[in-house]
Parts: structure tokens; sequence; C-alpha cells
């Protein structure tokens, strides 16, 4: 299902946080949510999520207007995995999980054999079942952020909502946490993530949206989005941008803006040509 947003505006304290923000982000696919420190992405996850209340616009997902659903339902088609979620001192790691079941169980019921099928599936997938009875705060960061993901997958959501999943994670857990959301994307789960580092996005992303001082300031493809012309003036960096050689995708190298790079230009000619312009 398609995730739409429509014109979304939110404001604090009479500060325009969010800025009359389309996006459209494809069903079964990974759209990336770029921009610097405080352009407004974890505001508009919250915003899409339903934790904080929505302003003016609208958003809809497969047509459906997903603010106007009520708590429980929503959460049964959308699921948040924040940047820093607060963790409850003395819960296991598989009854954090299980939390995800909460919007599908019934009022009277309590838990039934597929939600532990659902919460133990979900533990496999993000590889944590070795984790499942440890207590949540003596984990390490990378792998609260795994069983976070785990939480948000025994929601079964349409809609996923990741922000800054990668951010805790060394190079290796950051391609695994990549290949759960592709494995999701197959299925046709629609999954949009605030993510920091661009040369992640270029080689994860289906589709891109660049935020800047909450206004959508490009979105598209990677090669759409990661030109040095876009990027440049919204992070205030020199940037070089250059394909990869098997992938054909962009891969980003930065200078500081001003005076020269700090490792002085090449003395020697690179054997590569230069790649600045995607293909045709
Ligand atoms: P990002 O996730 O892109 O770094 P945020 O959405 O967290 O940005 O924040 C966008 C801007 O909104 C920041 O300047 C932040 O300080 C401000 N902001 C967000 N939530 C609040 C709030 N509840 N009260 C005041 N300012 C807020
Ligand atoms: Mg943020």
């Amino acid at each position: 299902m398609t995730l739409d947003l429509d014109h979304l505006t939110w404001s604090v304290d009479g500060r325009r946080i969010l800025d009359a923000v389309d996006v459209a982000a494809p069903a079964g696919a990974l759209t990336g949510l770029l921009g610097p420190n405080g352009a407004g992405k974890s505001t508009l996850l919250r915003l899409v999520s339903g934790v904080l209340a929505p302003g003016a616009g609208r958003v809809t997902l497969g047509g459906q207007d997903l603010l106007a659903l009520p708590r429980r339902a929503r959460a049964r088609r959308v699921a948040l995995v924040e940047q820093e979620s607060t963790v409850p001192a003395s819960v296991t790691v598989r009854e954090a999980v299980l939390l995800g079941r909460t919007p599908h169980a019934s009022h009277w019921g309590g838990l039934t054999a597929r939600d532990h099928a659902v919460a133990d599936a979900a533990l496999a997938e993000v590889d944590a079942t070795a984790l499942a009875h440890r207590l949540l705060v003596t984990l390490s960061g990378g792998e609260r952020q795994r069983v976070h993901l785990a939480r948000a997958l025994a929601q079964e959501p349409a809609l996923l909502l990741l922000d800054e999943p990668t951010n805790h994670l060394d190079v290796h857990a950051q391609l695994d946490t990549l290949a759960v959301v592709r494995r999701l994307t197959a299925r046709g789960v629609t999954v949009l993530a605030a993510l920091h580092d661009l040369n992640l996005a270029a080689t994860a992303c289906d589709h891109l949206v660049l935020l800047d001082a909450g206004r959508v300031v490009a979105a598209g493809s990677v090669h759409d989005v990661l030109r040095p012309e876009v990027l440049e003036p919204v992070y205030r960096v020199r940037c070089t941008v250059l394909l990869h050689p098997r992938t054909g995708r962009p891969v980003l190298t930065f200078d500081p803006a001003d005076g020269p790079p700090p490792g002085g230009t090449a003395d020697v000619t690179p054997d590569v040509p230069d790649t600045r312009r995607p293909p045709p």
C-alpha cells in the first residue's frame, strides 16, 4: 500500500517544523528520508505513526486516512521504531517483542499460540533468538536496536517506519538490518526510513526524499537526489559523486564547503573516470 503525505504541516511554540510536506512512499519499496539534523525527519515519522498529534494535512495508506483511525486500528497497520526507544527495566527481550502483538490481541483474551509464533519468527528474523530471555536493559545498543525492530515486525505492519535504524550498528549489522528490510519490501511492506548515512541510502533505497528545514527539497531516485547541486546547499559541504563500478549506484565523498579539502588535492591522476553525472 502506498503511503501518501499531503501537505503535512506541524508547528510547536509558533515555530513551523514541517511545512506542507508532500511525500509518496511506494508499496513494497524502501523510501529513504534524508536531511540534516533538525530537518524534521523524526517529527515526520512520529506524525505518520500517530505518536504526535497531527497538525494540518493528510496521511493516507492505500487511500485510507491513517490519522482518522483509532489508535489500535492504526497500530495494526503501522509500526514505528524510534531512534531512542525507552527501555523498561524489568522486561525480557521476548516480552518486549510480544508487546508488538498488543494491537492484534482481542480485548478479552490474552496472547494466542499464533502471537507467540509471530514473536518467535520476528526474533529469528533479526537473528536475536539467542537473546530472548535476556533483560532488555542488559543489551548493547546494537542488540537493542535489533529487538526493537523485531517488536515492530511482530506487529505485522503494512507500513514500517524506521528512525535511523542503523545508527548503533557496525557495518555488518547495518547490512543485516537492510537485508531484513529488503525481505519485508519483497513481501509488499512499505518502508520509510530516516537515514543519516547518505552512502547507505545510496546502496539500499529504492526512492529518496530530502528534507531541509521542514520542507521537501528533492525527491526521486538515488540518481535524482544524490547529486552535488542538490546536496551541497543542504548539508553545506562540497560533495563528489562517483558511480559504484558494480552496482552503478552513487558513491559519495565530502569535503568542507570552503577552503581546501583536509587531504589536499590529489597529486596523481586518478585511474577512475569522472562519473559525476549518472548515465542517462
Ligand atoms: P531530525 O529528526 O531531522 O533531526 P526533528 O524532527 O527531531 O529533526 O526536529 C526538527 C526540529 O523540530 C528541530 O529543530 C527540533 O528541535 C524541533 N522540535 C521537534 N519536536 C519538538 C518539540 N516537541 N518541541 C520543540 N521543538 C521540537
Ligand atoms: Mg531525528
